[in-house]
C-alpha cells in the first residue's frame, strides 16, 4: 500500500482499477501483447506513421510557401525517413516476435537509429539525432495521443491517471464509465480541476508522481476531499474509506433539504447564488440544487468539447437551450475565454511561451473580429428569448471595453440592417480577474453596468503564481490579504458608483470564505452548482452585521495563515457540517 497526496478538487471518494492515459514524453512501458493482438498493433503504427506523415507534408508545404524551398527541406527529409523501410519493417518484426505493444517497438527502433547516428563521429549525422527524437515524438503522440478516443472508448468504469489532462479530455468524459481521476500536475482552479466539480468526478491534482508510480490494473482508492491517492489499499483501509464514503453521501443528502429554503441571511438579507456552468446542460444541476440562474457561463467550453471553432447557429442553440432552461431566470453569458490552458495552445502551431500572460480572452477576440462577431450576434440574437447579459472576460485596459463594446454595437447594428429579431436590453459587465481592473475599477464603472470579480485569476495575477502549476500551489489562495484588499477595493467602487458586483471565482464556492465574502458587502455569488446547498447553508446561519465584523477583523491581518485559521475557526463556530474536503484550504 502507498499512499500519495495531492490537491483535493473535487469532492468524493471512488475505488477503482486504474486506466493509464500516456503522453509522449512519458515512460512508454514494455508490455506484452497476446499473438492475436499482433496484426491490431502493426495497423497501430501504419496509421500513426501515416497520420505523422500528413503533418509533415502540410508544415513542409505551409514552409514552402511562407519561408521558401530551402527551409522546407527539414520537413521533406523527416517524411523520407518516415517512410523508409528500414525504419518501419524492424517495429513490425519486432512487434511480430518479441510480442511488444506498439509503443514499446516503435520508441526502441527510434532510439536505436539515435544511438547509431550519435556514434558516428560527425556533426551532421549528431545533429541528426535530434530529427530523430522530434520523429520519435511526432509517431508516439499520434500512437499514445489516441486519448480521446481511448477515453471515449471505455468498456468498464476505472480511475484515469494521467500526468496532465486537457480541459477537453475532462469535460468528455462519461460519468458512468470514468470513476474519478488523479494527476501529477494541476491546481485547485486549474480548468481541468473546474471541470471535474462541474462534471461531478471526484478528483485530486497535483500528485506530482502517481503516474510513474501505478501501472493500468492496480486498485485505487481516490479521496477527493482529502486528496489522497492510495495504491494497493489493504483490506483495513478499504473499510475504513468505505466507511467515510457513506459519511460523505450522507452529508450530501442532508444538504438537499436547504434546496427549497430561501438564500437569505439570519437578519433578512437576500443572498443571490447562481451557478456557474461550462454547458447549457448543467443548469438541470444549477436548478436542482436551487440555484436562482447562472451567473457564469463559460462559452469556450462550444470550441473545447468540438475541438473546432462553432459556427453561429452553434452557438445561437446553445444559448437558446440555456434560455429555455432557465425559463425567465437570468443568464450571464461570457464571452470566449480561449488561450492560456485551453483549446488555442493546443491547437496552436507554435505554442505561447507565457500563454497565461499572452493572447488570450479578450485579447484573442480582439486579434480575431470574425469569430468575436459571430459570437456576439449569437449572443444577441438569443438574447430576443430571455434575461441575457453579456460579459467580457480578463479585461486589463479601458481601451479594450471600450472596443469591445464599439463592436457589440457594429454587430447590434447589422442585425438591425439586416431585420434580424435580437434582444434590445443586453446588460454589459466585465470581469474583474486582472489587477490592472481591479485597480481601476471606477474608471471602469463608467463604462460597464455589472462587474464579476473573477478570483480564479485575480489571485494568479496579483500572487504571480500559476493557477495550475501544482509546485506553487502552496502559495495559491484566496486568502492572501492582498487579493482581499482588492476584493475590497472592488466592491466599494462598485457600491458607490451603483455597478452591480458579484463574485464568480471558486472561493465563491468554498465555505470559508462565504462569511468574509457577505462580510466584504457581496450579495450575489456564482458558483459550481453542487456546490449552492452548502453555501445557501452557511448564509442562513450567520448575520450580515456578523460578517462585517468578520471581514473588519481579516481586514487588520497581514498574512493567509492568519486569515485562514480564523475564517476556519469562524466557520466551526457556525458548523455547516462539512465532512471536510476541496473546500477547507
Ligand atoms: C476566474 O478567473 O475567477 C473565473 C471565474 O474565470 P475562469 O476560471 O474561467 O478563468
Ligand atoms: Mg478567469
Amino acid at each position: 500500500m502507498e499512499v500519495i497526496r495531492g490537491i483535493p478538487v473535487s469532492s468524493g471518494i471512488v475505488f477503482g482499477r486504474v486506466f493509464r492515459l500516456g503522453k509522449a514524453e512519458q515512460r512508454v512501458s514494455h508490455r506484452r501483447i497476446e499473438a492475436t493482438d499482433v496484426e491490431k498493433e502493426i495497423e497501430r503504427v501504419d496509421s500513426s506513421f501515416e497520420e505523422a506523415i500528413s503533418e509533415l507534408e502540410l508544415l513542409r508545404d505551409r514552409t514552402r510557401v511562407q519561408l521558401g524551398a530551402e527551409p522546407a527541406k527539414i520537413f521533406e527529409f523527416h517524411v523520407g525517413l518516415l517512410r523508409d523501410p528500414s525504419l518501419r519493417d524492424p517495429i513490425r518484426d519486432r512487434i511480430r516476435t518479441d510480442l511488444v505493444v506498439a509503443e514499446w517497438a516503435v520508441a526502441d527502433q527510434f532510439r536505436t537509429i539515435a544511438d547509431q547516428f550519435a556514434a558516428m563521429d560527425s556533426d551532421v549525422f549528431t545533429q541528426k539525432t535530434a530529427d530523430i527524437m522530434d520523429l520519435d515524438r511526432r509517431v508516439l503522440d499520434k500512437l499514445m495521443g489516441e486519448t480521446t478516443s481511448r477515453l471515449a472508448n471505455l468498456t468498464e468504469p476505472v480511475i484515469i491517471v494521467a500526468h496532465e489532462l486537457t480541459p477537453s479530455q475532462t469535460a468528455g468524459m462519461d460519468r458512468k464509465k470514468v470513476l474519478g481521476f488523479a494527476t501529477d500536475a494541476g491546481g485547485r482552479t486549474s480548468h481541468v480541476s473546474i471541470v471535474a466539480r462541474a462534471v461531478d468526478i471526484p478528483a485530486v491534482v497535483g500528485c506530482r508522481r502517481v503516474s510513474r508510480a501505478v501501472e493500468n490494473g492496480d486498485f485505487l482508492i481516490v479521496d477527493g476531499d482529502a486528496g489522497t491517492v492510495i495504491i494497493d489499499p489493504d483490506e483495513e483501509t478499504i473499510s475504513d474509506y468505505q466507511a467515510r464514503q457513506s459519511k460523505v453521501s450522507e452529508f450530501r443528502e442532508g444538504l438537499r433539504e436547504t434546496v427549497g429554503l430561501e438564500s437569505v441571511t439570519s437578519d433578512g438579507e437576500t443572498v443571490t447564488l447562481l451557478g456557474n456552468i461550462e454547458f447549457p446542460d448543467e443548469i438541470d444541476s444549477v436548478l436542482a440544487n436551487g440555484g436562482a440562474g447562472v451567473g457564469l457561463y463559460r462559452t469556450e467550453f462550444l470550441y473545447l468539447t468540438t475541438g473546432h471553432a462553432p459556427d453561429e447557429q452553434a452557438h445561437l442553440d446553445a444559448y437558446r437551450q440555456a434560455i429555455r432552461m432557465l425559463d425567465g431566470r437570468p443568464l450571464v453569458i461570457r464571452t470566449q475565454d480561449l488561450g492560456a490552458d485551453k483549446y488555442t495552445q493546443e491547437q496552436a502551431e507554435e505554442p505561447e511561451r507565457n500563454p497565461f500572460l499572452g493572447c488570450r480572452s479578450i485579447r484573442y477576440s480582439l486579434q480575431n473580429l470574425p469569430e468575436f462577431k459571430l459570437q456576439l450576434r449569437a449572443i444577441l440574437r438569443a438574447a430576443a428569448d430571455g434575461p441575457v447579459k453579456v460579459m467580457f472576460p480578463l479585461v486589463s485596459t479601458v481601451m479594450e471595453i471600450r472596443q469591445a463594446k464599439m463592436i457589440l454595437a457594429d454587430v447590434a447594428e447589422e442585425l438591425d440592417e439586416d431585420g434580424i429579431e435580437r434582444g434590445t436590453d443586453v446588460r454589459i459587465g466585465m470581469m474583474v480577474e486582472v489587477p490592472s481592473a481591479a485597480l481601476m475599477a471606477r474608471a471602469f464603472s463608467n463604462e460597464v453596468e455589472f462587474f464579476s470579480i473573477g478570483t480564479n485569476d485575480l489571485i494568479q495575477y496579483t500572487l504571480a503564481v500559476d493557477r495550475g502549476n501544482e509546485r506553487v500551489a502552496g502559495l495559491y489562495t484566496g486568502a492572501n490579504p492582498a487579493v482581499i484588499q482588492l476584493i475590497k477595493s472592488v466592491i466599494r467602487v462598485a457600491r458607490r458608483r451603483d455597478v452591480d458586483v458579484s463574485l464568480c471565482g471558486e472561493i465563491a464556492g468554498e465555505p470559508i470564505y462565504t462569511m468574509l465574502l457577505l462580510g466584504l458587502g457581496l450579495r450575489t455569488l456564482s458558483l459550481v452548482p453542487s456546490q449552492i446547498p452548502l453555501i445557501k447553508k452557511v448564509v442562513r446561519s450567520v448575520s450580515i452585521t456578523h460578517c462585517e465584523r468578520i471581514a473588519r477583523k481579516v481586514g487588520t491581518f497581514d498574512s493567509e495563515r492568519q486569515v485562514l485559521n480564523y475564517l476556519r475557526d469562524e466557520l466551526r463556530k457556525i458548523d455547516p457540517g462539512s465532512p471536510g474536503g476541496w473546500t477547507a484550504e
